[in-house]
This record gives C-alpha cells, sequence and structure tokens, in this order.
C-alpha cells in the first residue's frame, strides 16, 4: 500500500507531466483532493503533505470533517448535489460550491451566505453529455443562467464544472471536456472574469489538463477506493 502522501505526489506529477506536454503551466491547475466518505485521519495525511483544497459530497460526513479540522488555510468545495434544505449550512461552512445548475438554489445560497464572509466562490455544474441521470444544466441553458448567477452579489461566479459521460478510452474523453472548454470561452465573451474550468477526475486528468481543465477534482487516486 502506498501512502496518502506518495498517492498525492503521484498525482501532481501526473498533473505536471499533462501540462508540460500541451505547455500549459503546472501552477495554473488546482488540484481538489475529494475526500468524502474517507476519515478525518485521511485529511489530516493529505494536509501533513501540504494538499489544501478538498471536495465533499455529503453534507454531513463534510460538516464532521470540517469542524475536525479548524485550519484556516483550508479551502472546502462542496461538490455534490445539493437540495435546497441544504443550502444554509453549504453557504455557512464551505468556501466554493462546484454543483449548482438551478438559479433556486444559487438565491438561497446567495441569500444565506453569512455577512462576515466573503462571497461564495461557485461553478455552474453542465450536464455537458445530456445524459438523463446526471445533475447539470444542459449546455444550452448554461449562458442564462451564468447571467442571474454573476448578478447576485453574495456569490462569486468563478466558471463552469463537468462531470462527462465514463469512458476509458481518451479518445473519447476529449470530446465532452473540449465541449466544456467551448462553452465556457463563449461565456466568458460577456462574463470576461470567469478563470475556473473544474473538470477531470481520477480516470479523466491528463484529458481534462489537455483541454484546458485549471481544476481536477481526484478522489480515488489520492484516498484509494470507496466503499
Ligand atoms: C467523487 C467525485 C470526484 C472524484 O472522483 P474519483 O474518480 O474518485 O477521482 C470528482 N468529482 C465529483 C463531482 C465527485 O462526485
Amino acid at each position: 500500500m502506498h501512502s496518502i502522501a506518495d498517492r498525492l505526489a503521484q498525482v501532481r506529477e501526473r498533473i505536471a507531466l499533462a501540462a508540460r506536454a500541451c505547455n500549459r503551466d503546472p501552477a495554473s491547475i488546482t488540484l481538489l483532493a475529494v475526500s468524502k466518505t474517507k476519515p478525518v485521519s485521511a485529511v489530516q495525511q493529505a494536509i501533513e503533505a501540504g494538499q489544501r483544497h478538498f471536495g465533499e459530497n455529503y453534507l454531513q460526513d463534510a460538516l464532521e470533517k470540517i469542524q475536525a479540522l479548524p485550519n484556516p488555510d483550508l479551502v472546502w468545495h462542496f461538490i455534490g448535489p445539493i437540495q435546497s434544505n441544504k443550502t444554509r449550512a453549504i453557504a455557512e461552512h464551505f468556501d466554493w460550491v462546484h454543483s449548482v445548475d438551478r438559479l433556486k438554489i444559487a438565491q438561497r445560497l446567495n441569500d444565506q451566505r453569512p455577512e462576515g464572509l466573503p462571497p461564495l466562490n461557485v461553478c455552474i455544474q453542465v450536464n455537458i453529455s445530456r445524459e438523463d441521470a446526471k445533475a447539470g444544466i444542459l449546455p444550452e441553458g448554461a449562458a442564462e443562467l451564468a447571467r442571474a448567477v454573476n448578478a447576485l452579489p453574495r456569490l462569486r461566479l468563478r466558471g463552469l464544472m463537468a462531470i462527462p459521460r465514463a469512458s476509458k478510452a481518451s479518445s473519447e474523453q476529449l470530446a465532452p471536456l473540449q465541449a466544456l472548454t467551448a462553452l465556457q470561452k463563449q461565456i466568458k465573451t460577456e462574463l470576461s472574469e470567469l478563470d475556473t474550468l473544474s473538470m477531470g477526475m481520477s480516470a479523466d486528468l491528463e484529458a481534462a489538463v489537455a483541454a484546458g481543465a485549471t481544476l481536477v477534482r481526484i478522489g480515488t487516486d489520492i484516498f484509494g477506493a470507496r466503499q
């Protein structure tokens, strides 16, 4: 078994290699360690290995870790589906939310973001492969939602997020990732301050970096398989 520190080093090396292969600066890609379902001790090991950004999908699971690790250097990202009754706790305890896919949820997060905190960083989740069972707004609705979210003062719209259809062949992975990049580029003609493309997981990290990801969300390859 490799340690979490070893696995993190390997993932960082993969990001660096993928970036160099397409003439990108590795420092322009943020590594989000997806610690969902993993214990505080695993997150602690990643922190000791220098990791600062953590991604969580399940609110209760996340809140326990956030409270157990009161470290102001940590940046907590909510990346799971959001029900209305969870928005208050998310607005209070997270720095980022990647899974906003409808205006009602954005409005609640805006209204519930505490005064003393900076605006909540938000990405709009796009159902880029148009899968029936998947969360996210369809690509044709993304620009309108982006405009509306951008107008909310307690949110800071950072960009788009997607989980493309799973595919092992890198040739098939590339097309939906490039489609998200193109959509972001189009929206940036209006909203030029967008700076984040949240895409790439353990299985498609390299393709995501090649397609232009600025933030990759890696769980399994850092923390091991989940139950
Ligand atoms: C679980 C999850 C990840 C991490 O996936 P791995 O395949 O374990 O790297 C990334 N993004 C989202 C939205 C997830 O739910």
